[in-house]
């Protein structure tokens, strides 16, 4: 480990009571995407008292922010993403909270040097488990300027490379015409058996289609009473490929589906997005390679090859458009389940509190060779141009 790595090592350890705490402040007030204005304000207080410029809100989105510090000398611009919602009921069950608090804490560390080229961006960014705003911050371009992005999630390994699914979130809306379900069914159009209908044909799709597709749906909306015929019903369907154009390709064909399904019984269906779509992870391995480096220089010796997540996240979104990574580290022994309390428990006990001291180091570490070495950054955005292309 060099001079500035021990440097930076000791600085965390001095920093990290004050970041534990934001992590703890946030994981005991949990707050649902698009609401998490308790989780900016400890961020952005944390952020403005050492130095860093605090922009907020950005892109329209009032839990959005972006602080920045300018090194000493120009240089390239790395972003540290803070992710900070929690999930109704149990909280911070996917633990948000330290994701926030390592990027800020990642972000300080990093700007304590004297010798710090470039600059230094934290990204708060709300509603993960939702409609992600890291889709809205790419389109309203504030990683336009930005050289490379990282975060870190906690998981059940220590994972630095990893893809995730591309995801379509799709509301159908079957309308028929309401009647007495007894005395005048016949002038009725019945929106619910369409929606049957609907479903039937998905799941006869779902035999076609690839093994390493999902559609998930459910029925929102299937009429009031059962002496009426519905004229209307409402499904939710998630929709997911490991790639963007297979996933267009997907949207099509259940598009398809829906169409068949309401002219079965001369409804009328409608389709829109109701959240945020997400495009698959696409991690940048040049990238991923570093932070492996860096983890390895801090003692970390279980380093999981490259998997396929069978989740989706936004940070997909951000790949696409700037060289990103997205690694897991394990919490603890790497047992508890996400999205669970017992999860949320985990993340502020000490194997939540010793995890967020590796994140951070792990982060500072890969920021600071990104910035002090250009052949380096070089090689992650060739990397970086040949695969986007060869994606679309
Ligand atoms: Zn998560």
């Amino acid at each position: 480990m060099d001079g500035m790595k021990k440097f930076f090592k000791e600085q965390a350890q001095i920093l990290f009571p004050e970041v534990w705490e934001l992590a703890r402040e946030i994981g005991e007030n949990p707050e649902l995407g698009y609401q998490e204005f308790f989780a900016v304000d400890v961020l952005t207080r944390f952020l403005s008292r050492y130095g860093f410029d605090v922009l907020r809100p950005i892109a329209g989105l009032e839990t959005a922010f972006l602080a920045r510090f300018q090194g000493k000398k120009p240089g390239p611009r790395i972003a540290f993403l803070a992710e900070y919602d929690a999930l109704p009921e149990v909280g911070h069950g996917c633990g948000h909270n330290l994701i926030g608090a390592a990027s800020a804490g990642a972000g300080v560390v990093l700007s304590r040097s004297e010798e710090l080229l470039g600059e230094v961006l934290v990204i708060g960014t709300p509603a993960e488990e939702t409609s992600g705003a890291k889709v809205t911050l790419v389109k309203k371009g504030i990683f336009d300027r930005v050289d490379a992005a990282m975060m870190f999630h906690p998981g059940s390994q220590n994972v630095p490379e990893v893809s995730s699914l591309a995801l379509d979130a799709i509301e159908f809306t079957f309308i028929g015409r309401s009647a007495h379900a007894v005395a005048a069914a016949q002038f009725g159009v019945n929106a619910l058996e369409a929606m049957i209908t609907f479903f039937n044909n998905v799941n006869a799709l779902k035999k076609e289609i690839p093994d390493d597709t999902r559609i998930n749906g459910i029925i929102t909306e299937g009429g009031t009473t059962p002496n009426i015929v519905p004229d209307k019903a409402v499904a939710r369907f998630y929709l997911r490929a490991p790639r963007r154009k297979g996933l267009d390709e997907l949207q099509k064909k259940v598009i398809h589906c829906a169409k068949e399904a309401a002219s079965s019984v001369s409804a009328k269906v409608t389709w829109r997005k109701f959240e945020n779509s997400y495009d698959d992870m696409l991690t940048n391995r040049t990238l991923a390679g570093v932070f492996t480096k860096n983890l390895r220089e801090l003692g970390i010796k279980r380093i999981s090859s490259p998997q396929v997540a069978m989740g989706s996240v936004d940070m997909g979104n951000v790949s696409r458009v700037v060289p990103a990574i997205h690694p897991y580290l394990a919490l603890g022994k790497g047992m508890n389940i996400p999205h669970t309390r017992d999860y949320t428990e985990a993340v502020l006990s000490p194997a939540g509190e010793k995890l967020l001291l590796l994140a951070i180091e792990s982060l500072v570490g890969t920021g600071w060779d990104l910035l002090n070495d250009p052949k380096l950054l070089k090689h992650i955005k060739k990397e970086f141009y040949q695969e986007t292309d060869l994606w679309g």
